[in-house]
């Protein structure tokens, strides 16, 4: 089975617009870019053509590759005091010159869409998140789609960044799997793919996950991107995994798509935790 990222995104597209439109609202998303990777920048423009599909209003700030790390924070503070705006996403990674974790910690933790606030990590690690990184909800909704509950299976986490890696542990933990995080430094690494059940790559590696590192009959889900001879591809050999695994997402079309519609899904969120507070 091809785990359909491209299709399940789609159809949540269609619910996230109808509740926008009955909403009433009309959620801001702000971006911020720094510098002009073509990379960032093209995932920055997706972003925010998605946001136009389903009623949500974006505005881009693009701060010049020589910004300091005080350029960027005191863009974001802005974006704080904006009433206008709901969610705030830095793109990420920054350019190296400028401090990551002063620019995300300077984010508004009710307008933290993307989840990368300490304090909304820390609520992710204590079971009761706020926003949830856009990568690691999009794959914990890609299973629940295809009706693959996690509870008690063996499940393997490859790359422990706080983007992707760990938080996706943390998930999974909380939703009873057993779970095992691997990185660079994991000794045998193919021993312990070897054992998931559901087994996650976020490596950036190509086609470093091959057939005899799975399991007969696992869940694959291939979060990797990395461009080879100008095409994208997962860190899964995906011809020769099919063959063994039981479910198996594609690059692209898998896990990339569903980022892009949780990060919308945040945004609703934010805008509905902001704007219709609880009695
Ligand atoms: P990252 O910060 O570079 O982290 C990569 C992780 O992989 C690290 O923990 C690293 O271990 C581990 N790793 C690298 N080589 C390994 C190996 N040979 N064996 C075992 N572990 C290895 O990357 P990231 O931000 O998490 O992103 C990971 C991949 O996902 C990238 O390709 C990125 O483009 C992609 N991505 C895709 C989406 C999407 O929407 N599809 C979203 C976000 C990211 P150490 O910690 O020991 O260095």
């Amino acid at each position: 089975m091809i785990l359909d990222g491209k299709q399940v995104a789609a159809e949540r597209l269609e619910i996230l617009k109808a509740e926008i439109r009955s909403s009433g609202l009309s959620p801001q998303l702000a971006t911020v870019l720094v510098g002009d990777d073509p990379a960032s920048r093209l995932y920055v423009k997706l972003k925010h053509e998605a946001c136009g599909k389903v009623g949500i209003g974006s505005v881009g700030n693009t701060l010049p590759a020589d910004a300091t790390t005080r350029d960027v924070v005191r863009a974001v503070q802005e974006l704080n005091r904006d009433t206008g705006i709901d969610g705030i996403l830095v793109q990420l990674p920054l350019p190296p010159r400028v401090e990551a974790h002063r620019v995300l910690e300077a984010v508004d933790q009710t307008k933290d869409v993307d989840g990368f606030h300490p304090c909304n990590l820390g609520r992710l690690l204590s079971g009761s998140p706020l926003f949830v990184p856009a990568t690691p909800l999009g794959v914990m909704n890609l299973l629940n789609h295809y009706r693959i509950p996690p509870a008690g299976r063996n499940t393997v986490v490859v790359g422990r960044s706080v983007e992707v890696g760990k938080p996706l542990a943390a998930l999974f933990t909380t939703a009873d799997a057993t779970v095992t995080l691997c990185h660079s430094k994991t000794r045998d690494l193919p021993a312990i793919t070897r054992k998931a059940e559901i087994l996650v790559t976020a490596m950036g590696r190509p086609m470093t996950i091959t057939a005899p590192m799975v399991r007969k009959g696992a869940v694959v889900v291939d979060v990797g991107t990395s461009y080879v001879n100008g095409r994208l591809c997962g860190d899964v050999d995906f011809a020769a995994v099919s063959a063994v695994a039981s479910a198996v997402t594609p690059v692209p079309g898998g896990v990339g798509p569903m980022t892009i519609v949780s990060l919308l899904e945040n945004t609703l969120q934010a805008a509905r935790m902001r704007r219709c507070p609880p009695a």
